[in-house]
């Protein structure tokens, strides 16, 4: 029987491999890099070479979509000193889900989630919360999850090391670098 597909929003390589390992049981996958929050140019250029080469090792579909990194800066104007987990969290876990969401809805995808929920700094109630809203607007499924589960983030991180992956020291955003 054809298995569903799904598009996985990936932040980064470390990150996927326990989700990757979890999902393919049950979904023929394709991973979808959009990552516009990743600062500097160079680092976001890192992460995307990165995991483009750890999904080809592992055989798996790889699409990346553009660096709006300017469009994430006014999403996210006013919420410079937020913590992270605070406001502006959300609004750039809502940006990026967002673009997957309507990818996968002009490929004909049945689902889409993310490896967002690996971290164990990031909220999966809030992810997921944003997924289920971000589904019913464009009729769509969201995959809700917590990969953090379970030692999901320590299996994670083995297997990224397995596969030779390089663990970064910040989430992401310039913001994020500087605390
Ligand atoms: S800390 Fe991470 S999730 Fe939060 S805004 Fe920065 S890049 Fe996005």
């Amino acid at each position: 029987m054809q298995k569903p597909r799904l598009l996985l929003h990936i932040c980064c390589a470390p990150c996927s491999p326990h989700a990757i390992d979890l999902l393919k049981k049950d979904f023929e996958l394709t991973a979808y890099f959009y990552d516009p929050n990743i600062h500097p140019e160079e680092e976001y250029l890192f992460r995307l070479d990165e995991m483009r080469k750890f999904s080809h090792q592992i055989g798996l579909t790889f699409i990346s979509a553009e660096y709006d990194s300017d469009r994430w800066f006014e999403l996210t104007k006013g919420h410079e000193d937020d913590r992270e987990g605070e406001g502006r969290c959300d609004i750039c876990f809502r940006m990026r889900l967002e673009r997957a969401v309507i990818f996968a809805k002009e490929n004909d995808f049945e689902y889409f989630t993310t490896v967002l929920t690996t971290s164990p700094h990031k909220n999966a109630n809030v992810i997921n919360k944003i997924g289920l809203e971000l589904a019913k607007q464009y009729g769509l499924k969201f995959y809700e999850a917590d990969f953090k589960k379970r030692d999901g983030f320590k299996i994670s991180v083995q297997k990224g090391k397995g596969y030779g992956l390089k663990r970064q020291n910040y989430c992401g955003c310039v913001f994020s670098k500087r605390k």
